[in-house]
């Protein structure tokens, strides 16, 4: 049984292969990578020997074979992925502009993602769980907030927490529900694994410090917030106390699925009791290996290979 539970879209993504290339025209397109911000999470929660299952639908198609692939070699539980017949595996398609901003196109409402229903949430799941996380991106349409809300009331019964990355998606936002749902589930959170993008959605015209101290003090459940900054490494924060965490140095080739997998990291450090300090590393480490490869989950690492990077890699100095 699964100490964490992971529900929402299992992908592909089909990445432009040069920086500034459009999504308008032709042009070289890499992959199929097997991607989906929870699958990602999964994966690199289950590298670290945690037990974890991913709730998602897939088509009856290579896509939907290259993910469930990619997934049971990790070691994710991999039951709860039920097969649509009729609809094909959700494909996200990115572009990266010379500034570092991306491009999506997903596939994914009218796609196999957007075909989970409440009956794919077995509440035998949560027997063990002590996480069901859940991403921002997940809560895409009504029908995907409504089955994510009842796997979110399913894990508070059978008394496991709430881990929550907003991964705001500006392309998503604008469909009906979806932003009050993001700002709903990050009310409700013990865990919050944000960027400082998503707490600018979420508390505009704040400082991410300023954010972050206000939902401590106005969400009494919240135990901690992990806050991704990319290039320049993380922020810890729970109640009185932030410990600004220094990246470690990495040759950025795709930065998608980064904040999924040191998230990951982060969380199962923390069901392990693992020392603060060193889950921060670990989690640092696992964002900078993350980025270091292309496709948003080649990059995802095994403790060993976690442990090794940080005995031979220094960190960063921190920066503003
Ligand atoms: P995504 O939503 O695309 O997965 P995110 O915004 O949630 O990304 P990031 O902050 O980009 O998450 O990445 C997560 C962690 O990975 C960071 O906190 C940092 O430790 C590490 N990281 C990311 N980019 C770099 C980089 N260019 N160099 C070194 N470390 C990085
Ligand atoms: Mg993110």
């Amino acid at each position: 049984m699964a100490e964490i539970v992971c529900i929402g879209e299992l992908l592909v993504d089909i990445l432009a292969a040069e920086v500034g290339q459009s999504l308008r025209a032709p042009g070289t397109l890499l992959g199929p990578y097997p991607s989906g911000a929870p699958a990602i999470f999964a994966d690199q929660a289950a590298l670290l020997g945690a037990k974890v299952a991913l709730i998602a639908t897939i088509g009856d198609d290579d896509f939907g074979e290259a993910g469930l692939a990619r997934l049971r070699r990790d070691g994710v539980e991999t039951r709860a992925i039920r097969k649509v017949r009729d609809a094909t595996t959700g494909v996200a398609f990115a572009a990266y502009a010379p500034d570092g901003s991306r491009q999506f196109i997903f596939h994914m409402a009218e796609a196999a993602p957007g075909r989970l229903t409440r009956e794919d949430v077995d509440p035998a799941l949560f027997a063990d769980c002590r996480f069901l996380h859940v991403m921002g991106s997940s809560l895409f349409s009504a029908g995907m907030i409504e089955v994510i809300r009842h796997a979110a009331t399913l894990a508070r019964n059978a008394g496991a927490g709430l881990s929550f990355d907003p991964n705001v998606r500006p392309s998503l936002l604008t469909r009906p529900g979806v932003a009050d749902a993001i700002r709903e589930m990050a009310r409700e959170a013990e865990i919050l694994l944000p960027s400082a993008e998503d707490l600018a959605f979420l508390l505009p015209g704040r400082s991410p410090e300023s954010a972050i101290e206000e939902l401590l003090a106005t969400s009494p459940q919240l135990q901690c917030v992990f806050l991704k900054r990319g290039a320049k490494g993380s922020l810890y924060a729970e109640r009185g106390r932030m410990v600004p965490v220094p990246p470690y140095p990495a040759r950025e080739v795709d930065p998608t699925g980064a904040g999924d997998c040191a998230g990951a990291t982060f969380l199962v450090g923390r069901l392990r009791g693992w020392p603060l300090d060193e889950t921060l590393r670990l989690a640092n480490a696992a964002g900078a290996l993350a980025v270091s490869a292309r496709g948003p989950m080649e990059g995802n690492s095994p403790e060993a290979k976690l442990g090794a990077f940080i005995a031979e890699t220094a960190p960063l100095p921190l920066s503003e």
